[in-house]
């Protein structure tokens, strides 16, 4: 059975066009079940009706219309129906004149997805009883994987066949917020060069080029497997060898390159025809009874991968990102965003991920719009289409209509006329109407080099992730090296305070020179686990932060991920000890303030404790949020539940400033809650003493901490305090915003 549903969801996942899709399914559970009928209906979304999509075993002009009754029945419910006697139910209706003997056993399914439905799967049967819960249960398996299949397949069907750009109706997918801000360009598809599944469809300039280019990628495969033949020659046996013939007899089938050709001609450049060409191949062999020719799909595969890196780097290098690029892509790393040039860069959409994905950290830092977690974009159809990014709502709308960009176009001027609005105000002090300065620090090492003009509207650093040079190399950056870039850092404003963190991997952040493989990365070995289990990488760090302070005199040292007390010991301790040893070499360091990260549940609790032990307190909600809630930060399916205004991270957010006050310590909140105009309105509400944001956000942030008194931020977090869920948290804070005249930060254009 395992197999059957694997075979059924891969095949599905691989077909392309919407009906071919619907058409394998039913025709598939048909054969798995042995049933008479199988039907797929999807849900309009525009009028709520059920429509048939596909059905398989019907004879010519039989009447489906008579279960119709029992197939709403099943969208209603919303859970499998099972009936034995069809034409004894109040919902069957027998159609006028219809001879037909009645399909009496009925088994339907809703398909669900993300809570929405999106149609019913139901099997038919003659005579009765045949139905039972194993069928059931095949269905229902097989339905939760193929739910996020269709939706992906629904949308791609409604950009059409071949040409993609002709001017359509708007296709709105939705995602979540990643970045806030209205993008408006072109998308460019982001590909890893090693995965054909990830290869885009794409208008080529010159279908002859194309052509051309593909059958010299195509020979010079030809050449390198002929070499490694002859290479393994005398050290293979001829029955291994014979895999590179395979090979070699693949390339010279016309049905394989003569289908890409062909695909060229119809108007896909040359990897997006190879793609579409090969995975189809690599299909055909995976539904092979045999085993051994099933192996063959793996070849095919590897055999479109030594083409493709072909035609990536003889012909088409990677994108010249135009003006207004939106990259997209099923996965993008902060690393593969910070490629893009700034000034090219109108939004990001990814496939997975969430708002406290580090790429959208990043993105926000950019001050780029994001979407994340857009599962069911159909990325391989989307490349070089109009698109625009809501960044506020998580929406992506793709071939907008005039109407509906014309409406964006408006919005984002707005927004930008606002923003600029900002900008200039910036540079003065936060100071609350009562009187109170909220000093407002930035965040820093995901974006490298701060502009003088961003520099001179912040208070200093709150937060500089270290692990950025480190991630960036091939292997641990050396002492020297380390001080120097934490000098310039220190140096950018050497008369106020710069927060350096350690060294925070693992989680999402991998270094790949330091592979760490776990069943849980954000529940195992991050930040100060790390450093404290390797005293030299640490020391290393320590003696370099501590030297490059010498001239400036602000160094602040902030811990990561400290969960008892004695981590934060040992961690003081080899502070202590790496000046100690830099003073018997005769290098004087001044003495660092320190600092916690309160991002574990633990540590709120112990927030008194570690606060006697050092200078400050600094709140990292990104963690803190996915640690109080159990919701991972980088998962797309939970990322509805991760919720910064949620009633217990407020409730910790107390204890926590309670806690620092009660030892005389300041807290600062460095989470990207602090980055939010609606959220921080609860920070300064709490009695938070300063934040640490992200550049792009700093201007907004500003205008609120002068719009609000502290008096009334603290009469906003008591009522928010009463609130039990976090939708009517926020939309006290956004009532409040808009009521204030900042409707404009809940949503563009809101003035
Ligand atoms: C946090 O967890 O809130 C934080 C600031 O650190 P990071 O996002 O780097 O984990
Ligand atoms: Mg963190």
């Amino acid at each position: 059975m395992l197999f059957t549903l694997r075979r059924i969801v891969q095949e599905a996942t691989q077909a392309e066009g919407l009906a071919n899709v619907l058409d394998l399914i039913v025709q598939r559970v048909r054969e798995a079940l042995s049933v008479d009928v199988a039907s797929l209906y999807l849900l309009c979304p525009q009028n709520e009706q059920l429509t048939l999509m596909a059905s398989h075993g019907l004879a010519q002009g039989a009447h489906l219309q008579q279960y119709e009754g029992l197939v709403a029945l099943v969208a209603e419910r919303a859970e499998p129906v099972i009936l034995d006697n069809v034409t004894g139910h109040s919902r069957y209706q027998r159609f006028p004149g219809s001879v037909e003997e009645p399909l009496n056993s009925f088994l339907g399914v809703p398909l669900l997805h993300q809570r929405r439905l999106l149609g019913v799967l139901v099997v038919q049967a003659l005579g009765e009883h045949r139905f039972q819960e194993d069928h059931v249960a095949f269905l229902v398996t097989l339905v939760a994987q193929l739910a996020s299949v269709i939706s992906s397949a629904e949308i791609s069907g409604e950009l059409g066949s071949g040409e993609v750009q002709d001017v359509g109706r708007n296709i709105l997918v939705s995602g979540i917020p990643g970045s806030p801000g209205i993008g408006i360009g072109t998308a460019v598809v982001y590909f890893p060069d090693t995965e054909l599944e990830a290869v885009p469809d794409r208008n080529p300039d010159s279908i002859e080029d194309e052509i051309t280019l593909f059958r010299e990628a195509v020979a010079q495969v030809e050449v390198d497997l002929l070499r490694i033949k002859e290479e393994l020659s005398s050290k293979l046996p001829a029955e291994d060898r014979a895999l590179f013939d395979a090979y070699l007899m693949m390339l010279s089938s016309s049905s394989l390159i003569d289908g890409a050709v062909e695909r060229i001609k119809e108007g896909n450049w040359a990897p997006g025809a190879l793609r579409a060409t090969f995975l189809e191949y690599q299909r055909h062999f995976d539904e092979m009874e045999d085993d051994y020719l099933r192996e063959r799909a793996t070849d095919v595969q590897d055999l479109g991968r030594r083409i493709l890196e072909h035609l990536l780097t003889d012909g088409h290098k990677r994108p010249q990102y135009q003006e207004n690029t939106i990259l997209v892509g099923r996965d993008i790393s902060a690393s593969q965003l910070a490629e893009v040039p700034a000034e090219k860069l109108a939004g990001m959409v990814c496939g997975s991920g969430s708002g406290s994905s580090h790429v959208a950290i990043l993105a926000r830092a950019l001050g780029v719009p994001a979407v994340m977690g857009a599962s069911d974009l159909p990325v391989a159809r989307i490349d070089g289409l109009d698109v625009i990014v809501d960044g506020y709502q998580g929406s992506i709308y793709l071939r907008p209509e005039k109407a509906v960009r014309t409406e964006f176009e408006r919005l984002a001027r707005e927004e930008s006329e606002l923003t600029q609005g900002l900008w200039s105000e910036a540079k003065r002090p936060a100071i609350t109407p009562d009187g109170h300065t909220v000093p407002v620090y930035i965040n820093s090492g995901l974006k490298s080099d701060l502009m003088q003009a961003q520099r001179s509207m912040a208070d200093g650093i709150g937060l500089y992730r270290t692990e950025l040079p480190f991630m960036v190399r091939e292997r641990f950056p050396g002492e020297v090296e380390q001080a120097n870039i934490y000098e310039r850092v220190l140096r950018s404003f050497p008369a106020h305070p710069v927060t350096l963190r350690t060294l925070d991997v693992g989680g999402d952040k991998a270094l790949s020179y330091f592979p760490i493989v776990e069943d849980n990365p954000f529940l195992g070995y991050r930040g100060i686990r790390i450093s404290l289990d390797h005293p030299d990488i640490f020391l290393t760090q320590l003696r370099a932060m501590l030297q490059a302070s010498r001239a400036t005199g602000n160094l602040h040292v902030l811990f990561p991920m400290i969960s008892s007390m004695d981590e934060l010991d040992e961690s003081l301790a080899l502070l202590e000890r790496a000046r100690h040893e830099l003073g018997e070499e005769g290098i004087e360091t001044p003495l660092p303030r320190t600092g916690v990260m309160i991002e574990v549940p633990s540590a709120v609790y112990l927030a008194e404790h570690l606060a006697r032990k050092v200078d400050f307190l600094s709140i990292g909600t990104n963690d803190l949020v996915q640690y109080l809630l159990a919701v991972d930060r980088n998962n797309t399916r939970v990322a509805k539940l991760y919720h910064d205004d949620h009633p217990a991270v407020l409730c910790a957010i107390e204890a926590i400033v309670d806690g620092a006050h009660r030892a005389g310590r300041p807290v600062s909140v460095c989470g990207e809650m602090a980055s939010d105009p609606a959220s921080m309105l609860l920070l300064l509400g709490a009695g938070v003493d300063s934040l640490s944001v992200s550049v792009a956000s700093l201007p907004r942030i500003k205008w609120v901490i002068r719009s609000f008194s502290r008096q009334h931020a603290s009469e906003i977090f008591t009522e928010a305090r009463r609130l039990l869920d976090p939708e009517s948290i926020r939309s006290l804070l956004n009532n409040t915003l808009i009521d204030a005249g900042l409707g404009a930060l809940v949503r563009a254009g809101r003035h």
